[in-house]
């Protein structure tokens, strides 16, 4: 698509990002059901331009099986993680070229998972976002708060210390602040797989304070730029309510993604 329909369908939705719907597998699905979800979206999705971006992140022994479909249709095929390093002794690990090779053109970096059960630090995690843009990839930045640190009022600290790694990173030139290489998805830990929702008027506090963040530090012009996307149990019930918050501009959606008819359905809660 071109920059001039990027830029149109965006202003026809009525935001000032483009909105962007992902969708993340986790180690979810098998063979016959990434076919059977490309096949229903290859049926459902409109043959013009959308007016919205999607981003598929299934598990990586699908990526190269589902790279061709999603060019063809336009989506943004996701890893969900990269090893920082380009390649070496890290069983069981991707590196980012081999995610780009197999056809990914997106990683996530730093899902709360990742970041709980693999002990990812945030430099480890900012090390994975340099090494997916060396690597053409863009990265989804995902951050946010425990339960605890909401309850302690530490949320202004950990949206800081999760994210002057990268801004510094972005200082120094090692990441591109480019929406087509980088956006940013804000996931409360208490609220994924939880079926617990932030609030819209919550969601909406945290982006604006990530957004603060950003402003401080690199100014209005790529502050306003990035997307930042809200994750954590959303589904087609709670998708409305949701995106009437502008600061929203979009969703990175877990569970109810496995289900081609609910993850439409999410997207069409949001009037497309
Ligand atoms: C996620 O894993 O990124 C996520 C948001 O999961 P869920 O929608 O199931 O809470």
């Amino acid at each position: 698509m071109s920059d001039t329909d990027r830029e149109k369908g965006t202003a026809e939705a009525g935001r000032s990002r483009r909105p962007l719907f992902a969708a993340n597998w986790k180690m979810n699905l098998l063979s016959r059901d990434v076919d059977a979800f490309l096949d229903r979206l290859a049926h459902e999705l409109e043959a013009a331009p959308r007016q919205y971006d999607l981003l598929l992140a299934p598990s990586p022994v699908w990526l190269d099986r589902m790279a061709q479909r999603c060019r063809d249709l336009d989506l943004r095929l996701c890893a969900q993680d990269v090893h920082p390093a380009a390649s070496g002794a890290h069983t069981g690990d991707v590196s980012a070229q081999q995610a780009a090779d197999a056809g990914a053109t997106w990683t996530l970096c730093g899902h709360s998972e990742r970041r709980g059960s693999h002990h990812e630090t945030d430099e480890v995690v900012c090390a994975k976002v340099v090494a997916a843009q060396e690597q053409g990839l863009g990265a989804l930045f995902c951050l946010g708060e425990t339960l605890p640190e909401r309850e302690d009022d530490q949320v202004e600290e950990v949206f800081s210390r999760q994210l002057d790694p990268l801004i510094d990173a972005i200082e120094e030139g090692a990441v591109q602040p480019d929406p087509l290489r980088l956006a940013l998805a804000y996931e409360p830990v208490w609220a994924i797989g939880t079926g617990r929702t932030a609030t819209p008027e919550l969601a909406a506090q945290s982006h604006a304070l990530l957004r603060a963040r950003l402003r401080t530090r690199l100014g209005p012009e790529i502050a306003e730029r990035l997307q930042i996307l809200y994750g954590g149990s959303v589904k087609p019930a709670n998708a409305g309510a949701l995106w009437r918050e502008h600061e929203l501009d979009g969703f990175l959606v877990g569970g109810a993604s496995l289900d081609p008819g609910s993850f439409l359905d999410i997207i069409r809660g949001c009037g497309f």
